[in-house]
Parts: C-alpha cells; sequence; structure tokens
C-alpha cells in the first residue's frame, strides 16, 4: 500500500504560542517556528503537507466564517488526501468539531483535532504526543486502503474521541477534554487500540451539504431565582431565529410566567425551542417530572443526551437552510453525524 497523504492544517491555539516578551501573555506565532519543533514528524510513515490560517488566532476568535473556512479546506482536498489534522485551541475546540461533523458529514475520511495545553516550545509540553498521534490516527487504514476513522474526531492526552461529542473540561490537566455520554473511539498507550464498535460508519447523509450556519439563537442557562423578563424581550425580536434552554438534571424547569411567555412567543413566531440540561452526563426526559412535561407540552424539542456545543452548532447549521429549518424537529431530533442517541 503507498503512504498516505495526510494534511496537517494550522489555526493557531496554544500549541503554537509564543509568550510576548512585554505584555507576558500568549499569542499565536508562526507555522514554520511550529514545525521546526518536530522534526520527527518526517519520521512518520505517511506523506505530510501542510497548510495554514494567514494570521494563527486564539481560539476564543472562532466563529462561523472560521468553520466554513476549514470545511472548504477540507471538502476541496477531499480527494487530494487520505486524511486531515486541524492543530486549534483548546477553548472552542469542541464548538469547531461539532460544527464540521455536521457540515462535513457527507467526508467519510479523518478529520482530527488537537492541540495543547503547553506550547510547543516548551520542554514539558503536551503538544508533540497529540501531534504525532493524531497523525498516525489519521494515517490508520484497513488493507484494502479505506480510513479506519470516517468521522470528525478530538484527539487529546492518549484518547480519541467523537469531536460532537466532547468538550473542555480542565483549563489546568493535559487530560482537558472529556466525552462524557459517548465512549472512546480509541484508546492509547504502547498500541493505538481502535474501539471499532464505537466508530462511525453509516449516517444520515439525506441532507444537501451547505456551508451558511445562523448565529442568531440564544443559548439561556437557568438558575434559581432568576428573572425572565430580560428573556421575554429578547424573544419579542423577529432577529432571534432559535432559542436553547439549559435545564436542570432531565430537562427540567420551574413555570414562570415571562419564561412561559417567551416560550409560547417563539412557538407563535414558528421558531424552535430545544431543551438541553446543565448535566454533562445523561439525557433530557422531559417527561420524567411535572418540570420537564409542562415545556414537552408547550411543543420544546428534547436536545436528549446533546453537549451544549453539539447543540448550539446544529441549530445554526439547521437554521442556516431553508429546507432544513422547515424540517428542524425533524433533524434536530435524528442523529446527523452520532451526535445523539435518538
Ligand atoms: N486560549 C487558547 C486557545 O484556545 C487555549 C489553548 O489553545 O489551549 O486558543
Amino acid at each position: 500500500m503507498q503512504k498516505a497523504n495526510i494534511l496537517l492544517i494550522y489555526t493557531g491555539g496554544t500549541i503554537g504560542m509564543v509568550r510576548n516578551e512585554a505584555s507576558q501573555s500568549l499569542s499565536a506565532f508562526n507555522f514554520d517556528a511550529l514545525l521546526k519543533q518536530i522534526p520527527d514528524v518526517k519520521l512518520l510513515d505517511a506523506n505530510i503537507e501542510t497548510a495554514s490560517f494567514p494570521e494563527p488566532i486564539d481560539s476564543a476568535f472562532m466563529g462561523p466564517s472560521h468553520w466554513i473556512l476549514l470545511a472548504n479546506i477540507v471538502n476541496d482536498n477531499r480527494d487530494k488526501y487520505d486524511g486531515f489534522v486541524i492543530l486549534h485551541g483548546s477553548d472552542t475546540m469542541a464548538y469547531t468539531a461539532s460544527a464540521l461533523s455536521f457540515i462535513l458529514r457527507g467526508i467519510d475520511k479523518p478529520i482530527i483535532l488537537t492541540g495543547a495545553q503547553l506550547p510547543i516550545g516548551i520542554l514539558r509540553s503536551d503538544a508533540r504526543e497529540n501531534i504525532i498521534t493524531s497523525l498516525e490516527i489519521a494515517a490508520s487504514r484497513y488493507p484494502n486502503g479505506e480510513s479506519v476513522i470516517k468521522e470528525v474526531c478530538v484527539y487529546f492526552e492518549y484518547q480519541l474521541m467523537r469531536g460532537n461529542r466532547v468538550l473542555k473540561f480542565s483549563s489546568q490537566q493535559f487530560h482537558a477534554f472529556i466525552s462524557p455520554n459517548y465512549p472512546a473511539l480509541a484508546d492509547i498507550g504502547v498500541d493505538v487500540k481502535f474501539n471499532y464498535e464505537n466508530l462511525l460508519s453509516a449516517r444520515n447523509n439525506n441532507i444537501p451539504f451547505q456551508t451558511q450556519l445562523c448565529p442568531d439563537i440564544i443559548a439561556y442557562t437557568l438558575f434559581p431565582g432568576q428573572s425572565h423578563k430580560f428573556l421575554r424581550k429578547l424573544v419579542e425580536s423577529d432577529e432571534v431565529r432559535g432559542l436553547l434552554l439549559i435545564t436542570y438534571g432531565t430537562g427540567n424547569a420551574p413555570k414562570d410566567y415571562d419564561f412561559e411567555a417567551s416560550i409560547r412567543s417563539m412557538h407563535e413566531a414558528d421558531r424552535p425551542v430545544v431543551n438541553i440540561s446543565q448535566c454533562y452526563s445523561g439525557r433530557v426526559r422531559q417527561d420524567l417530572y411535572e418540570a420537564g412535561r409542562w415545556l414537552q407540552d408547550l411543543g420544546v424539542i428534547s436536545g436528549k443526551d446533546l453537549t451544549r456545543e453539539a447543540a448550539i452548532t446544529k441549530m445554526m447549521y439547521l437554521l442556516g437552510d431553508e429546507e432544513t429549518s422547515k424540517s428542524f424537529r425533524h433533524w434536530m431530533e435524528s442523529s446527523l453525524a452520532g451526535e445523539l442517541k435518538p
């Protein structure tokens, strides 16, 4: 078999940052400097080519335009490469991974996002291992030449996880990401051990490829004693296209006059309201308690076991297209790229 061709794409993040002498804060640095720190990449059994954002950025600045830029780089090069590794800041990596999993769900090649908690130039950095192993996984193929991984993933600290199932859990530990509702796709020790039964194979590709995303949504986190009068004012504006409720436990919320009126006014304007939980692990079951049932009775859509990152980007994605927004409830409740258990 010929060597795998991999495209390594640099977007910025701590992995390639240097400390600014004057301000003492970290800022993104250029890609060539980063590559010089890992000459051993050449030893891998793969042809590696590189691409970079013109200006590497802290991932706090990432948004739909960057996701679309990345999706287009992958889509335009889908026949040229066997896999893609994206170097990305860890802060919003889960959002980018989720968004790409929807936009690129028709691409059955490995698209692996990774980064680091310490810049590559620092002796104890986790960058080298994260990059080398991500490249190795992206180059893994079956004897018939098919890629083992056919989905968007996040690789961090010896674990390969489904991209739309992860969240950043620690800003301190090298073990920065968790995937509370879905098991690891591969565990890395002396060997790379793929958990074949967890990998995505067939997926729902029945909606057209589209790169329009709608950012006009509100993510609304509940807390006890909250006043909902501000929400009511906000949803009265025509510009709010979707509302994501981040509720308690299995999807529960107190019945409050302004809160209920806000949900009703979204429904009257035919704009979706989705319910996910503040708990990282478990799923929404609006029928379990009275405190959830009233939301279900109002037509609130269950976000099931979606992460916040996947719920937000999926809403942006579905509302970005006229066709998918018409059947929003159907697509929101279905799995497009393994992001939820129906
Ligand atoms: N602030 C950085 C970023 O997300 C943190 C990191 O890369 O770990 O770009």
